[in-house]
């Protein structure tokens, strides 16, 4: 059993750090992570630079400047000579809830590896950024979840998404099957200027919860328990083929 490990935030972040831990205890543990902290990366590919891996001093651990969907697709597709049978990505900084999995570079590293073939976990701390106490929470969580995929294979084609409230282990009150909720629009940006006087912009928090009630992995981690969300890669709205079919009627003449 081999597990490739991957994240957002960086191969030096303690929540992949934790991560590798606990899964060292099922199988054998690969990371390859970005050299810093890509969050919001999204699905990006690197196309315009060739890519670099470096060995980290830990064994098994490597890093890339570039995005965490290169770090899974150099890692899959060829960077070592064996094949790896699961992708777990993670612990995030942070939670991914709702519209957050959009933009989400430990989500994104999760669908790369379900695009190459392979069942996948992201799992996210919900935890203000930078203030995360229990990683250690998040790593046995996942710990948890990849033994019992281990023992209940899933459809492949399920990606999941894990949100795991920031407290001690023992204060979880369990885990949930969740869909995702919604999120008000995003926060404006904020403008600051630069040590010249040029105008420069942070884009703003994320909004504040809309469509977050029971059911939703907000209402769920909100409550104490672990949200785990079944995610499928399939933007097409396929309720609305009937009505573009008729909308299109006469456009070509
Ligand atoms: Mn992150």
């Amino acid at each position: 059993m081999k597990i490739l490990v991957s994240n957002d935030d960086g191969f030096r972040s303690p929540g992949i750090r934790a991560l590798r831990e606990a899964l060292a205890t099922l199988a054998e543990v690969t990371v390859v992570a970005p050299d810093r902290n890509r969050s919001g990366a999204s699905n990006s590919l690197t196309l315009d630079v060739p890519l670099r891996v470096f060995a980290a001093p830990e064994p098994n651990v490597y890093f890339v400047p570039g995005t965490p969907t290169d770090c899974v697709h150099l890692a899959v597709s060829g960077l070592f000579d064996f094949e790896h049978d699961m992708v777990v990505a993670g612990v995030n900084d942070g939670p991914n809830l709702g519209d957050d999995v959009l933009y989400s570079g430990t989500v994104a590293a999760a669908v790369e590896g379900r695009f190459l073939g392979l069942p996948a976990i992201a799992t996210s701390l919900c935890t203000a950024p930078g203030s995360g106490a229990h990683f250690d929470t998040g790593a046995e969580v996942a710990r948890r979840l990849v033994a019992q995929l281990l023992r209940k294979p899933l459809d492949r084609t399920l990606i999941l998404n894990v949100n795991i409230p920031d407290v001690p282990i023992e204060q979880l009150r369990g885990f949930r099957t969740t869909r995702l909720g919604y999120r008000h629009r995003s926060e404006k940006i904020i403008p600051a200027q630069d040590p010249r006087g040029r105008p420069v912009y942070w884009v703003g928090p994320a909004g504040a919860e809309q469509d977050a009630g029971p059911g939703t992995d907000f209402d769920c981690v909100a409550n104490g328990y672990v949200s785990v969300t079944p995610l499928q890669i399939d933007f097409t709205r396929h309720a609305a083929l009937p009505v573009m079919a008729s909308w299109l009627e006469g456009i070509d003449g």
